[in-house]
């Protein structure tokens, strides 16, 4: 069997490591021709850290991040603290959680892909594909054509091979969030996730080094405020977008001051609906089901759907059987998170809502936390 894999991110490096340890042949076309990854930092939770032992790769993380042993929610005045929570250990020896640079955990995910055995070219895309019945053909942006067996596309929440495939009128809408996100030095002995409920949404620290923590800051924008900001000034946005809120970031606040260090995106999702393959051609990570952050899951779903698809792949049936035991394995858990995230935000951007945001990020770290 030969793949092709479109994406070099989480959900495609997950598939090439596992499709590999399966003896399959694959191509990996990545986009980017430096293959690289912006600042700030990922939640690792439980599921993700079992995703990333199937893969070989937890202890590598846990070394290069920080462990995370729970959560603790304070309303936006620091003090008044309304939930905390241990999480449960899912692999033995392993914390419950951790927190990594996303260039950390970049460089663990390539230098195990590269080691794999496959075939990887960066700086390219695919301008077309072509599904032929039993195999699909592709032409490449650096002039080469070849056909695979199945054609996977993790190229991401903006994917060029869904809107090849299922049509540019499926595309991620936009929640009514943006997320602010910056490096800051660790809170001292903080192992755990810091959440804080202000008026206008929701700001939280994530230890992802030894040194090392994230802040991040999920809120309405203020109309008229674009999502995507100019670099110069963008670090004085933030400090007044942190303005209502106490705690720990009122002796921190002056530290978010290098513009090109500000991460600010709009949070869009999507969830395409079931089967997720065309033919021979399916999809794979934020391509499928591109997630709100409030469960900190997007990340370890994508590491699950590479991990499920390579074991339904090698077990030797007819592709098209495959594919849809893939769809029927992994579509209720991404429904439910990225339903259930999204109603979290919702509930930020309107308290009247009756959900109970608390209890919802529970329900979601238990599926996730379900075998896959
Ligand atoms: C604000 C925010 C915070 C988040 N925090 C967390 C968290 O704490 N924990 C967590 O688990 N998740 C988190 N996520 C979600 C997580 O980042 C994503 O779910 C995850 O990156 C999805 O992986 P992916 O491989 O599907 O897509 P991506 O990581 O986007 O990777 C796609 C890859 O495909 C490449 N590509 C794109 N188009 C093409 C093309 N046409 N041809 C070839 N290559 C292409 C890209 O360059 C990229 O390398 C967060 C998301 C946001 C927005």
């Amino acid at each position: 069997m030969r793949v092709l894999v479109i994406g070099g991110g989480m959900a495609g490096l997950s598939a090439t490591i596992s499709l590999r340890s399966a003896g399959i042949e694959v191509d990996v076309i990545e986009r980017d021709p430096a293959w690289g990854v912006y600042g700030v930092g990922i939640i690792q939770p439980a599921n993700a850290l079992r995703a990333l032992d199937v893969l070989g790769l937890a202890q590598a993380c846990v070394e290069a991040g920080q462990p995370i042993r729970g959560d603790r929610t304070y309303l936006g005045d620091g003090t008044t603290q309304i939930a905390a929570h241990e999480w449960p250990t899912l692999v033995a020896g392993l914390p419950p959680g951790n927190g990594i640079t996303r260039p950390k955990l970049h460089e663990i995910l390539t230098t195990a892909t590269n080691n794999s055995g496959a075939n990887v070219r960066t700086g390219v895309t695919a301008t077309e594909i072509r599904d032929i019945g039993d195999q699909v053909e592709v032409a490449c942006s650096d002039g080469t054509q070849a056909t695979y067996d199945v054609v996977v596309g993790a190229d991401g929440l903006y994917s060029q091979t869904r809107a090849q495939l299922f049509g540019s009128e499926l595309k991620p809408a936009f929640s009514g969030q943006v997320c602010w996100r910056y490096n800051l030095p660790r809170i001292e002995g903080l192992e755990e996730i810091l959440v804080f409920l202000g008026p206008n949404g929701t700001l939280g620290f994530t230890p992802i080094g030894r040194d090392l923590m994230y802040a991040f800051l999920i809120e309405t924008p203020m109309p008229g405020q674009a999502e995507a900001i100019e670099r110069e000034g963008a670090a004085a946005i933030m400090r007044q977008r942190l303005e209502p809120f106490a705690g720990p970031i009122l002796e921190l606040r002056e530290l978010v001051s290098d513009d090109d260090a500000v991460v600010l995106r709009p949070i869009d999702t999507i969830l395409v609906p079931e089967p997720w393959y065309r033919g021979r051609v399916v999809l794979l990570g934020d391509a499928a089901h591109g997630t709100s952050p409030h469960a900190g899951q997007g990340a370890a779903q994508a590491l699950d759907d590479g991990i499920v698809l390579a074991q339904e792949l090698a077990r030797g049936v007819p592709v098209p059987d495959a594919l849809q035991a893939f769809v029927d394995r992994r579509f209720e858990r991404c429904r439910l998170v990225v339903e259930k995230s999204l109603a979290i935000g919702r509930w930020e951007q309107d308290h009247t809502l009756p959900i109970d945001p608390d209890a919802t990020r529970m329900e979601i770290a238990m599926s996730a936390a379900a075998p896959i």
